[in-house]
């Protein structure tokens, strides 16, 4: 074992601390957030994600166009942040066990921050409809998962169920903790532009997301960070737009997992930071999802989940349309990261699926499929 002072010549101090390392949302906004020396901070180093400047968008569209990657995250999406609030004030509540219904991401960070506080998380899923990755992480971090015959609307259903008559803390986004968490991207975003975006684009499932930007950037005119809130710009499924359509959708479908959502839990909230925001609601079939998640994994090099994409698809709808002015501050989250949900990548636009080239044991053979001429 080494002690952290060989690691530096320039502190000298034994034991001293010599990087600082992002500390996760709760230590780094302590003075912004509903907590106290009493809670206990239960943190796998969330947030601190990067904000990445998206050339090939720009070009596209004329705007100056920022990527806020969330796939950044320890379990891979921005529900990192809410979870890390959920779990940390259920502790200070005295919470043996959480619940939550999930599209899959949010039983994913669940699981990893309840098995972390060392408490039980359970954890519903629509029999059958999430990712791989997703599922495969909520089993890894020991939750116990209940495949339910039924959508994700069912599982919310039972789980707000048994929050109320069992002692079980429900940990999903109508827990307002999590939105509280949430909103520490919009914070970080202002730190590194140094102002609020023109337009902050979300896909849109509970609409717990868009609210929590739409709180965190309220937060930062109120403080005087900012000059201005940027418009919210949201979008769903066109398979799956209760928000864009106006009255619920029983059966939502899309390929976009997260966002499969027919009666979003965070609804009124939404529609009042649209209002407010001067904001908007759009649908997006899913093969222009898939054609924004070619894009940013072949153009930009950001490779997400399909859903995460949609917000990419909702910019190059609304720039076409001509409704995003040249030079605009575009900021866009992609929420979940690609090696949850991989398979999409493979899929050709004419729907087939690619297979990369057989080559033999043959330095030449390859040299010419790769069209390299010898020097
Ligand atoms: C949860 C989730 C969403 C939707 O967020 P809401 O707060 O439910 O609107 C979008 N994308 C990904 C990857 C998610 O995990």
């Amino acid at each position: 074992m080494f002690s952290p002072s060989e690691t530096s010549t320039n502190l000298t101090t034994p034991g001293a601390i010599v990087s600082r390392q992002w500390r996760g949302v709760l230590n780094e906004y302590s003075d912004r957030l509903n907590i106290s020396a009493a809670t206990p901070i239960i943190t796998l180093g969330e947030g601190g994600t990067p904000l990445i400047p998206a050339a090939a968008l720009s070009a596209r569209t004329g705007a100056k166009v920022w990527i806020k990657f969330e796939g950044m995250n320890p379990t891979g999406s921005f529900k990192d942040r809410g979870m890390t609030m959920a779990i940390s004030k259920a502790m200070e509540d005295g919470a043996k066990a959480v619940i939550c219904a999930s599209t899959g991401n949010t039983s994913a960070s669940a699981a990893a921050y309840a098995t972390h506080a060392g408490i039980t998380a359970a954890v519903l899923v629509p029999e059958g409809k999430i990712a791989m990755g997703k599922l495969s992480q909520a089993v890894a971090h020991n939750a116990q998962l209940l495949q339910v015959q039924g959508n994700f609307d069912d599982c919310l259903d039972i789980a707000r169920d048994l929050a109320t008559n069992y002692p079980v803390h429900l940990v999903n986004s109508v827990n307002p903790d999590r939105i509280e968490g949430q909103k520490t991207a919009a914070f970080e975003v202002v730190e590194v532009l140094g102002d609020a975006p023109d337009f902050q684009f979300v896909p849109v499932g509970n609409a717990g997301n868009y609210t929590a930007y739409f709180r965190g950037y309220s937060e930062e005119v109120a403080r005087g960070a900012t000059t201005k809130l940027p418009r919210m710009f949201g979008f769903q499924a066109a398979g799956s737009a209760p928000i864009v359509l106006g009255h619920r959708v029983d059966h939502p479908d899309t390929l976009a997992s997260a966002i499969r959502i027919g009666n979003p839990a965070s609804w009124d909230l939404a529609l009042n930071a649209r209002e407010q925001s001067d904001g908007y609601f759009g649908a997006i079939t899913d093969a222009k999802i898939l054609e924004a998640h070619r894009i940013l994994s072949a153009e930009v090099g950001i490779f997400v989940e399909p859903a995460s994409a949609i917000g990419v698809a909702g910019l190059l709808e609304r720039a076409e349309a001509g409704f995003i002015p040249k030079g605009s501050t575009v900021v866009i989250t992609v929420t979940g990261h690609g090696l949850k949900d991989p398979q999409w990548a493979l899929r050709t636009a004419d729907g087939s699926d690619v297979v990369p080239t057989i080559v033999p044991v043959d330095t030449a053979e390859i040299a010419s499929v790769l069209g390299l001429a010898k020097a």
